[in-house]
């Protein structure tokens, strides 16, 4: 009656399990056989319905294979859940740039009247919060949906259910019901991602605070809010909050956005600071609820009562219940991550017919177009001819902070170092026209352009503060992939005016000369 376990008990899977991975016949058709019915044996099974795993599977369905898709969400620590779709559907990218467009929108009204709008009353505008909420909660409940129906249309077989793993190819899942059951698959993908962390060791820090998991489904206003962090999430919603005219208070225990160019780090940060952040420097020593529900925060140097913390110092790796472990997959042991590399495939685990792929992969950009590239690239090789391989090199990446700082290839420093007295920086401030009739300040809108100093110049950085610099950069991203973008390139190329992205054709200043680069009226 339960084959299972009497195959379990006749032959150890442990010991089973490399010569399983070693696709032996014999073994896969014991298992196959034996563990599962036919319809829960699959080509291919994903762990995580997120970014990297809804692209793996619809791609390996397109391909031809039976394909399954596993995806459940743990509550946050605030008991928040969402949908399909993974974290920049759901608690990421869109609803991060929606509210970041939201503030936007409430500094152009205030521009606005410099171009001629009046408001009827002459007040100002305001805002209110619930309806965001709503409105953007109720997007990702469609991309949701969309996502769900593209799973039917291309035959995956979508399970809410969590999953864990029992060896190389045999996969438990547990529903919300708790009903447990046991899926097969030749070849695993583990596209698990991450959440956000929390400071266990500060006394009242976990239960008292939110995180990026929270922000964007609070039902309430968030009020005067402390972030806590100087990365990615941290600044972004700092910057939000601030533009949707709330008392916002970022902490920060070292420097700005670790790994980027720190000159460019400076002026977001002065950026946010001028727009209304304030900047406490410091770590964070308690966090108390009052008698009414406000929260009293101490850190080094002072202390102050919010409304709302905000959490954002870094994510973790959602290995921990999967079982990887006792089956021997490689896991970096500072991060949790899976360790990739295996057999020369940046994807392949320490077991052959697993990979990982997105957030989960150690010491790859945590980034969605990454996650997305890294899964179709891998269903294409392993179910059709391809042999293409993901590139993790000159990535580019956006900080939707209030002034956008976009970026790829190397930052100053590192060039600097990779290449010391080789390299040649162009910049300039430069002011955005729309600036002009606001007289908004641009004192913080620059570009940087990292060149080899070697004839022709080759470019291997560019960087961007500005309005809409993730639009303005792409493009030239894609130009640098070409590995023929030099500055002669650049410089030789006619701007489209008037423009901000014109500004990068129009360097001509280097950082050695000691010219001013401050921006001239047009
Ligand atoms: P995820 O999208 O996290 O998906 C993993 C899924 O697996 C989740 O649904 C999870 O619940 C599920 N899961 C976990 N364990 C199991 C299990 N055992 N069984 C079943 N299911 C499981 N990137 C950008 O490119 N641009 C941005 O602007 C951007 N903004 C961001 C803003 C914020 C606030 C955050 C937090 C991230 C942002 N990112 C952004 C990063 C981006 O969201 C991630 O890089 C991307 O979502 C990673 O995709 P993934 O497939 O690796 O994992
Ligand atoms: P990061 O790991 O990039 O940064 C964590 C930040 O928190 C650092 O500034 C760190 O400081 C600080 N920190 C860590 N521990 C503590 C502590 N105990 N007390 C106070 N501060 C602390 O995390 P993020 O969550 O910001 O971003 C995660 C990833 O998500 C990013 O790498 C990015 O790939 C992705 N993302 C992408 C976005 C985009 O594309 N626009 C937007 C948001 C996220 P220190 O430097 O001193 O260690």
């Amino acid at each position: 009656m339960f084959p299972c376990l009497r195959l379990s008990s006749l032959c150890d899977l442990h010991t089973l399990q490399p010569i399983i991975s070693q696709r032996s016949f014999i073994c896969q058709q014991l298992v196959q056989r034996y563990c599962s019915s036919k319809a829960d044996q699959y080509d291919l099974v994903v762990i995580g319905g997120g970014s990297g795993g809804l692209a793996c599977s619809k791609e390996a369905a397109i391909l031809g294979k039976k394909v399954a898709v596993l995806d459940f969400v743990d509550p946050s620590s605030q008991g928040t859940t969402w949908g399909l779709g993974g974290t920049c559907v759901n608690v990421g990218c869109i609803p991060k740039k929606l509210m970041h467009q939201a503030a936007i929108l409430g500094h152009h009204l205030k521009e606005a009247t410099s171009y001629g709008w009046t408001y009827p009353s002459n007040e100002p505008a305001t805002h209110d919060w619930s309806v965001l909420v709503e409105n953007v909660t109720n997007y990702i409940k469609s991309l949701n949906f969309g996502h769900r129906t593209a799973l039917m249309d291309k035959n995956v077989q979508y399970i809410n259910a969590k999953g864990s793993l029992l060896d190389g190819n045999r996969i438990m899942t547990i529903n919300k019901k708790n009903e447990k059951k046991q899926i097969y698959a030749d070849n695993i993908v583990i596209a698990t991602g991450m959440r956000p962390k929390t400071i266990q060791e500060v006394p009242g820090m976990t239960e008292n605070s939110i995180t990026s998991d929270d922000i964007f489904w609070l039902n309430k206003p968030p009020g005067k809010t402390l972030v806590i962090g100087g990365s990615y999430v941290a600044l972004e919603c700092a910057g939000f909050l601030s533009g949707l005219g709330y008392d916002t208070t970022l902490m920060l225990r070292s420097i700005p956005l670790r790994g980027f160019d720190q000159q460019m780090a400076d002026l977001v940060l002065r950026h946010l600071e001028h727009s209304g952040v304030h900047i406490v420097r410091g770590t964070p020593k308690s966090n108390t609820k009052q008698k009414d529900g406000r929260l009293e925060v101490t850190w080094q140097s002072g202390s102050d009562v919010y409304d709302t913390v905000l959490l954002a110092i870094g994510r973790e790796a959602n290995t921990k219940d999967l079982g990887i472990l006792d089956i021997g997959v490689d896991v970096d042991q500072n991060t949790g991550h899976i360790v990739g590399g295996y057999g020369g495939e940046s994807e392949r685990t320490s077991i052959p017919n697993i990979y990982a792929i997105g957030d989960i992969l150690h010491g790859r950009p945590e980034l969605t177009p990454v996650a997305i590239q890294a899964g179709k690239l891998l269903a294409r090789r392993l179910y059709g001819t391809s042999l293409e391989a993901m590139d993790y090199e000159l990535i580019p990446t956006t900080v939707f902070t209030p002034l956008e700082y976009s970026c790829a290839g190397l930052s100053e420093e590192e060039a600097e170092s990779r290449f010391p007295d080789e390299i040649e920086v162009y910049h300039s401030y430069y002011k955005p026209l729309e600036y002009s009739l606001p007289h908004s300040s641009s004192e913080h809108c620059y570009i940087k352009v990292v060149c080899l100093r070697q004839f022709p110049h080759k470019v291997i950085g560019i960087h961007i503060t500005g309005p809409n610099s993730g639009e303005v950069l792409q493009g030239f991203a894609v130009a640098m992939r070409t590995d023929s973008l030099t500055l002669q390139v650049l410089q030789s190329s006619v701007g489209i005016h008037p423009t901000t992205a014109e500004e990068l054709v129009k360097l001509h200043i280097t950082k050695r000369s000691g010219l001013d680069p401050t921006v001239s009226e047009c």
